[in-house]
């Protein structure tokens, strides 16, 4: 049975009172009101990965996030963070290959492999994002991309090393604007790319991948989202900065 992840990301927002405050309402939230046994991450700014850490220690299913690191070890790279600093600090999961990393930093399927190395090597959770534009949806192309996302950024590994991975498909359109991809686009691609690993290690293996569906997804539209046989839980953006929001959203994963 694959694991049912749902992970807030919260990007460039919360200085550390607001992040701190945040952590403890989901925390208590969680702790509260979530019976099943989906895992919750919080991807949280750099700055404030070691204290929310300490926030999360007595908490069975809230975990920690980055939300990217560098693909080299260590040395002279002003301004880069580690994957043994992350992991020092007690992160478990981080965020590899978000659209606004593609977008803004230049970043590519090339570096991303590395990076998911980077992560899988210091012993944490790599969470893949892939998704396509607009206008590569309007051209019909969108499966072929996103699939060749995940060959160029994951087929070097090996069985074992993909398992440790978490797959988020996330539609560059429907990210941060309002327009959800329907369940339908998001059940059509999650079994496309289930597929494509199947096709590439055996069925048995891409059953076991959970795959996140990722694109402004808020409590209203998650029940039906989740509900969809290849979807696995969710990466979600905006809704994640408001506690009863993202639990609600949490919830919404059976
Ligand atoms: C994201 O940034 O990964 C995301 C899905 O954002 P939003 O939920 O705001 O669309």
């Amino acid at each position: 049975m694959r694991k049912k992840i749902v992970a807030g990301n919260w990007k460039m927002n919360k200085n550390l009172e607001e992040g701190h405050q945040l952590t403890s309402e989901v925390v208590n939230m969680v702790k509260d009101e979530v019976t099943s046994d989906v895992q919750v991450v919080l991807c949280t700014p750099f700055v404030h990965l070691n204290s929310i850490s300490k926030l999360l220690a007595g908490s069975k299913n809230v975990m920690l996030g980055a939300q990217n690191c560098s693909e080299h070890a260590s040395g002279a790279y002003t301004g880069e963070t580690s994957v043994s600093m992350l992991k020092s600090v007690g992160t478990q999961f981080v965020i590899i290959g978000h659209s606004e990393r593609r977008e803004y930093f230049g970043e590519t399927d090339a570096l991303f492999a590395k990076k998911v190395d980077a992560v899988l090597a210091a012993g944490m959770t790599p969470i893949y994002c892939c998704g396509e534009k607009l206008e590569v949806r309007e051209a019909n192309d969108h499966i072929k991309l996103v699939t060749a996302q995940v060959s160029e950024a994951l087929f070097h590994l090996s069985a074992d090393a993909l398992q440790k991975v978490v797959i988020a498909y996330e539609p560059v359109w429907a990210i941060g604007t309002g327009k959800t991809a329907s369940s339908a686009q998001a059940q059509e691609m999650h079994a496309e790319i289930r597929a494509h690993l199947a096709g590439k290690y055996g069925k048995n293996v891409a059953e076991e991948i959970t795959i996140q569906y990722g694109g402004s997804v808020k409590p209203d539209n998650a029940v039906e989202i989740f509900a969809q046989p290849d979807v696995d839980g969710g990466l979600i953006g905006g809704a994640s900065l408001k506690s009863r929001d993202f639990v609600d959203i949490v919830k919404a994963m059976k």
